[in-house]
């Protein structure tokens, strides 16, 4: 349908309100399939983005070293056959500049850009219950009504500068990670600091070492990471893997982590110790994520993980020449993989050069920022850039960051304020016709994301397509249904040992957010087969007009 405009006699600048049948916030995977999905339906659908172009995480995250974890034959859109076959991927992980480029030719060969407004912030979203629409603001004066409003706005987008005194005074140039500048930052002679040692630190570290004079990586908590073994992937096993395309994703859509990681439901504990080495030697040379699914209880029991972890501890010791910095880089406060794990190439190794050093700071705590560098454990460590590779408020941040309301003046920050209550993870009671992609409560995170987006981009039409087509013009989550959603996905993470790492998966990143483990640890299949039948069953657990 064609949107129509409408005089609204406001401002100059709100003169005129459009009216969509949707609006879709974010211009990454998940908004780019919104739209495209939302178009083929006959909707007339709106995408506004905050960056200068599409791509999300990849348009945002162009420090050093950035590239995906998940392979790159499974990290990309799985839902037109021709993309996969038309594209052609160099690497085994590719880095940011590739994945920005198969965005960009995904989003013109559907030509999705025509409804994309770029440089602009959705402030807020109001619904309108007499109207059974939504009215979404932007920073550009923009007021446009719309019957769907649809949250694409990721999980891992606000980012997370932390508050330490003293940074407006800093002489020198700083950077986040999750917001890195278009330009190329040049590292070379300078000294540099980065503070953050997750999967953004872990990437950016070696490469930044590469060319800068002197490298003071801050860390807070060592991270258990395992080694990628990125490598250059030839023309022929690309061909290979386009002709098994559609049955490998039909199968990571099934699978738990989205992925296509080999599994094996044997317990470490049932098996002779020699073997589980040998089996682990196996994985970890493989590279990537795959080492986690080595055995069936390595995410659910502590002493299995207690003998996993000791094998990734041994090998971070075996590489690191300097015992002392050895111990401060080995991972003892958390089960292995409670918190996201990393992928590294060549990270523990960057720390046996002479001019990389490692300031413990839980030890000598960051005081503050000067103008020529930071003071911590009253030591001043001059530097000329700072690198903050801390993080983002995960999962509700981007939301939060917007002022969404929804029947009776319902605020979403104000209902969220102890912590996130979604049914399925899809929606929220209060707030009809409104639809988070990944939001909290869904497996996201904790998958192959991409997979999980079209997950949840394809129950959201099978949605919209069910309400055209009975004249239904309001969908709305039942807080007992979403009641028993929250308690079944906290029963199902806790299971695991997930919740026993201060992770942002928790909250725990952010001084003051509420401590709830906020993806659903049940695994995407599992999630998926749910979704399919509360859809199944008429949309069971939401009330319909
Ligand atoms: P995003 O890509 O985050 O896009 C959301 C968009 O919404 C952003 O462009 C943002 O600007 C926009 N937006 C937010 N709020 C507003 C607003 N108010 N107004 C307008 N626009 C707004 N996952 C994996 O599975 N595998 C990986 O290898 C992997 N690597 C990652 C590497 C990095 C560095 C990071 C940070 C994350 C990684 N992830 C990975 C997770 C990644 O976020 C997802 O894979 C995926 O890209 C998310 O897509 P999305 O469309 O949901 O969100
Ligand atoms: P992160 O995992 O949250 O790591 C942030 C780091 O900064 C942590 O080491 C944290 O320490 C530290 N930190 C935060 N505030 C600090 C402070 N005030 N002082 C000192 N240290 C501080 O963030 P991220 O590395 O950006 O990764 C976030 C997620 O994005 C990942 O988990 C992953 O899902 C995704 N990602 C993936 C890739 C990839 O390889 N494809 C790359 C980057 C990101 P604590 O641990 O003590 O909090």
């Amino acid at each position: 349908m064609k949107p129509d405009i409408v005089d609204a006699g406001i401002s100059a600048a709100r003169a005129r309100t459009a009216h969509y049948d949707a609006v879709i916030v974010g211009a990454g995977f998940a908004g780019i399939y919104t739209l495209y999905k939302l178009r083929s339906l006959g909707l007339s659908a709106l995408v506004f983005e905050a960056g200068a172009g599409v791509g999300g995480t990849w348009f945002w995250n162009r420090y050093p070293g950035a590239r995906c974890d998940v392979e790159s034959f499974e990290y990309q859109f799985g839902f037109l056959d021709d993309l996969q076959r038309d594209w052609n991927w160099t690497e085994r992980y590719s880095g940011q500049a590739e994945i920005m480029r198969y965005m960009d030719y995904v989003v013109d060969k559907l030509d999705l850009r025509r409804d994309m407004r770029f440089e602009t912030k959705v402030v807020s979203a109001v619904y309108d219950e007499s109207t059974r629409r939504w009215m979404i603001e932007t920073n550009r004066n923009d007021r446009v009504s719309a019957r769907y409003c649809i949250m694409a706005t990721g999980c891992l987008s606000a980012a997370q500068v932390p508050n330490i005194p003293g940074l407006d005074d800093f002489a020198g140039e700083w950077f986040h990670t999750g917001a890195w500048p278009h330009r190329e930052v040049d590292f070379s002679g300078k000294r540099v600091a980065v503070v953050g040692t997750g999967s953004s630190g872990v990437q950016a570290i070696p490469v930044i070492a590469e060319t800068a004079a002197q490298l003071t990586v801050f860390q807070r908590t060592p991270n258990f990471s395992l080694p990628a073994f990125n490598r250059p992937l030839d023309g022929r096993e690309v061909e290979e893997a386009k002709g098994h395309f559609a049955e490998d994703r039909k199968r990571a859509g099934l699978a738990a982590n989205g992925a296509l990681y080999p599994t094996n439901d044997v317990g470490v504990q049932e098996v002779p110790r020699e073997r589980v080495y040998a089996e682990l030697e196996k994985r970890w040379g493989s590279g990537g994520f795959g080492f986690l699914t080595t055995f069936g209880d390595i995410i659910t029991d502590t002493t299995s993980n207690d003998i996993v972890a000791d094998f990734v501890r041994a090998k971070i010791r075996a590489v690191i020449h300097d015992p002392e910095v050895a111990d401060l880089l080995t991972p003892v406060d958390h089960p292995l993989g409670t918190k996201r794990i990393c992928l590294d190439t060549g990270y523990f190794e960057t720390f046996n050069k002479p001019h990389v050093k490692l300031v413990d700071v839980r030890r000598s705590p960051i005081e503050r920022i000067t103008p020529t560098g930071i003071l911590a454990g009253a030591e001043e460590y001059g530097v000329d850039i700072i690198v903050f590779a801390t993080g983002f408020d995960a999962m509700t941040g981007s939301l939060s960051r917007i002022d969404i309301r929804g029947r009776d003046g319902l605020e979403l920050r104000e209902k969220w304020e102890a912590g996130p209550r979604t049914y399925l993870g899809i929606c929220s009671a209060g707030f009809p016709n409104f639809f988070m992609m990944t939001g909290p409560g869904s497996p996201s995170v904790l998958t192959n994301v991409v997979v999980s987006i079209e997950q949840h981009v394809d129950w959201l039409a099978e949605c919209i397509s069910f309400l055209e087509s009975r004249n239904l013009t309001a969908i709305e989550a039942l807080p007992e249904a979403e009641d028993a959603w929250v308690e079944h996905a906290n029963e199902v993470a806790f299971k695991t040992l997930l919740p026993k790492a201060n992770s942002w998966y928790l909250g725990a990143n952010i001084p003051g957010k509420p401590r709830i483990f906020m993806p659903y640890a049940g695994g995407l299949g599992v999630y998926r087969a749910k979704c399919d039948e509360v859809a199944l069953n008429g949309y069971s657990g939401f009330s319909l007009a």
